[in-house]
């Protein structure tokens, strides 16, 4: 929204495609505390909705539409959407990144009956029970958090005996007396049926030793992938698949940039990925006064 917000000042013909609601991932979160600017924090949601108003006012065009694949071939590039064709003269991957799956039985099976990867979607429906959230990550961390808010024990299973998240949200969960931790343990299996999730079975990182946790929710959050597949070989990406662009966005596809989650980057977050809209925009503009 960023990189289409910077279009539109720089009154480029500006295009945005969105499949689902604009704002992204940020519309799976309930607040945001590290965006500069507001010290109380401020609600995704909201924020979601007016980086949305701002872009909107300065003449972004937005378009709700899948795109399943891009022609980069030639100077003037195609995006092929599920319902048909554009054509443009550069393109910005803005595609973000999707929740990696655990890949364990009963997971498929069970998502949408107990299984999820959205605390602020599901948590609601868990009020008063026990769940489990896998994962050391600041996701897993901060949707425990929130999930305290309607469950009675939240258990963080991570497979280290150590978290991954920033320091200043693992303090706050280890002062939230209803999350308790399962440290170096894996999960083995979801186990279920029609009426939902029942539990889990753990196993011991250094013991091998199997164990049975009840829950009636998972909530997985063990890392992202990027939302790439779309995007075809010649563009160049790194080991899981993050696109790989220079300092200023530009990729190895001339007139193709990247910004936010789906860039191969050492910090994925709101504040980086507004940074890397704004400069992909720019050089996005400085590519067609070059080229056109
Ligand atoms: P992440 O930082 O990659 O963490 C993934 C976690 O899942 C790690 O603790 C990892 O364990 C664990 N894991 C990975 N595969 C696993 C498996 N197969 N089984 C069990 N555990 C597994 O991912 P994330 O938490 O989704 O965050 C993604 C990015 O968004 C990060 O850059 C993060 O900083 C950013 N983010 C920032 C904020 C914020 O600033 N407030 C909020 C959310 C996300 P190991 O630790 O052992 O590798």
């Amino acid at each position: 929204m960023t990189a289409g917000l910077y279009a539109a000042r720089s009154r480029m013909n500006a295009l945005l495609l969105e499949q689902m609601g604009f704002g992204g991932q940020l519309l799976t979160y309930e607040k945001v505390d590290n965006y500069p600017g507001f010290p109380e924090g401020v609600g995704a949601f909201g924020l979601a909705e007016l980086v949305s108003a701002q872009a909107l006012k300065f003449g972004l065009k937005t378009r709700n539409a899948e795109v399943v694949g891009l022609d980069l071939g030639g100077a003037i590039k195609k995006i092929i959407l599920a319902d048909g064709e554009l054509q443009a003269r550069t393109i910005i991957i803005a595609s973000g990144a999707s929740p990696n799956k655990l890949g364990v039985k009963g997971e498929a099976e069970l998502t949408g009956r107990g299984v999820s990867y959205c605390a602020v979607c599901d948590a609601p429906f868990y009020r008063g029970q026990e769940v489990a959230v896998v994962g050391g990550g600041d996701t897993a961390i901060e949707e425990a958090l929130y999930l305290t808010k309607f469950a009675s024990r939240v258990h963080v299973i991570h497979r280290r005996d150590q978290l991954r998240a920033t320091p200043v949200i693992q303090e706050k969960a280890f002062q939230n007396d209803k999350i308790s931790f399962i440290l170096s343990k894996t999960v083995a299996d979801i186990k279920g049926g029609q009426a939902g999730v029942e539990g889990l079975t753990l196993c011991g990182v250094k013991d091998s030793q199997l164990s049975v946790l009840p829950v009636t929710g998972v909530f997985v959050f063990v890392g992202i992938r990027p939302n790439s597949a779309f995007v075809p070989a010649e563009v160049n990406r790194d080991r899981p698949g993050f696109l790989i662009t220079d300092q200023e966005m530009a990729t190895s596809v001339p007139g193709v940039f990247a910004a936010g989650d789906v860039r191969s980057k050492l910090l994925r977050q709101i504040v980086t990925a507004v940074g890397d809209g704004a400069t992909a925009a720019f050089n996005a503009f400085r590519y067609i006064e070059d080229h056109f």
